[in-house]
């Protein structure tokens, strides 16, 4: 690397290949306009490229018809637009073609690919420094069979690779190989072979996984998401007034008093406020807002079925509870030698072992409605997490 003294770093573009329609993945949308978390995959790719300290340009390539409102945005760097093709070759020619004198090197990349590391990025501008050309690929560690219905054969993997992109090459070089390339080729390394092009194999990631299938989507998002988790705390307040009755509902376990809780339900206080502290943490309301009190289906409903909707909803966003802790308030009846059923019945409920719920009581020294013995109040706190 003497020569790094001498010459200007060489200029650097991505060529992020977004002009298929990509309707494998389904969903109707092309994929690349399709979210992951709260952006595109088209813009997590872009993300990946901008946020590279040495790629100096970005040139995303579209479809004709696509539509400019999907289009991701360089939020650092340059990015150009260009339109593509017909065939995946086109679109990288057309690419190409409008990077002439702007750039010395060219890594193309598939829009399909948004899990790119950067030092998959940093390993093919490397090897391009004494190579023609540098791919990322994995080595095949499965064992590889030909059939049909039967396996009529097996193939030895050793020197068999998986390729991924970005492929880098010296732009005016590619840019020659596109120009008189046949036909559509698999990719950009096929076609620079075509033109005598040696390409050099650098290690790719399995993060660097294509998204193609439907099944695909969580598996990006997984690796996307990757260090983010979202740790989320709520809490839940609720008090239900003594009313007439023999005994009196809390979490879920039902306790012999000379009075009851009155409510629109079963007036579970210790229920309601572990329900409100999961909705609070998902900033979805609270029972109010999906159980109305006008709605005559919820009279005398059985608690449990607010808190399994909160967590049922908790889990469909992903989140795991990690503990509730619950406080009861009031002078009667004693919760201490109930606590262990009440304990039991929410981790059922929460769906979560019992040593990360709490169950505590306390008075209020006679003070205020719950020292006058007028109802029961409650206090809990929820934590949830998203990996
Ligand atoms: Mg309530």
């Amino acid at each position: 690397m003497s020569e790094a003294a001498t010459s200007p770093r060489p200029r650097i573009a991505a060529v992020i290949v977004a002009a298929g329609k990509g309707l494998r993945a389904g969903g109707g949308l092309a994929k690349q306009w399709r979210k992951i978390g709260d952006k595109t995959i088209a813009q997590h790719t872009v993300d990946a490229f901008d946020t590279h300290p040495s790629v100096d340009l970005i040139q995303l390539v579209v479809a004709e018809d696509s539509d400019p409102a999907h289009w991701p945005m360089a939020a650092r760097g340059q990015m150009q637009i260009t339109t593509g093709g017909a065939t995946r070759a086109a679109s990288v020619l057309a690419g190409l073609a409008a990077l002439a004198g702007k750039a010395d090197l060219v890594l193309i990349h598939d829009v399909a690919r948004p899990g790119i590391p950067h030092h998959v990025i940093d390993a093919v501008i490397a090897a391009l420094a004494t190579q023609q050309g540098a791919a990322p690929a994995l080595p095949v560690t499965d064992a590889l069979w030909r059939g049909d219905d039967l396996v009529t054969g097996t193939v030895d993997r050793a020197g068999l690779w998986r390729a991924q992109t970005p492929q880098g090459f010296h732009l005016h070089a590619i840019l020659a190989a596109h120009g008189t390339y046949q036909g559509d080729a698999a990719d950009d390394v096929a076609v620079a072979r075509a033109a005598g092009i040696e390409v050099a194999i650098v290690p790719g990631d399995p993060a660097n996984m294509k998204v193609t299938s439907p099944g695909d989507f969580a598996r990006a998002a997984q690796i996307l998401e990757k260090g983010q988790m979202d740790i989320r705390t709520g809490n839940g307040f609720d008090v239900h007034a003594f009313g007439p009755g023999d005994h009196v509902m809390l979490c879920g376990v039902a306790i012999p008093h000379e009075r009851g809780l009155l409510g629109h339900s079963d007036a579970d206080v210790g229920l309601h406020t572990v329900t409100d502290a999961i909705y609070g943490a998902l900033a979805a309301g609270d029972i109010g807002t999906h159980f109305p009190p006008s709605d005559p289906q919820w009279k005398g409903a059985e608690s449990h079925i607010f808190l399994t909707h909160a967590v049922d909803m908790a889990a469909g966003q992903g989140f795991t509870i990690t503990h509730a802790d619950l406080t009861l308030i009031c002078e009667e009846p004693k919760i201490g030698p109930h606590a262990a059923a009440m304990r039991a019945r929410l981790a059922a409920l929460l769906r979560i072992e019992i040593d990360r719920i709490s169950v505590k009581a306390t008075t209020t020294e006679k003070l205020g409605f719950t020292g006058r013995k007028e109802g029961i109040a409650a206090l809990a706190t929820v934590t949830l997490v998203r990996p």
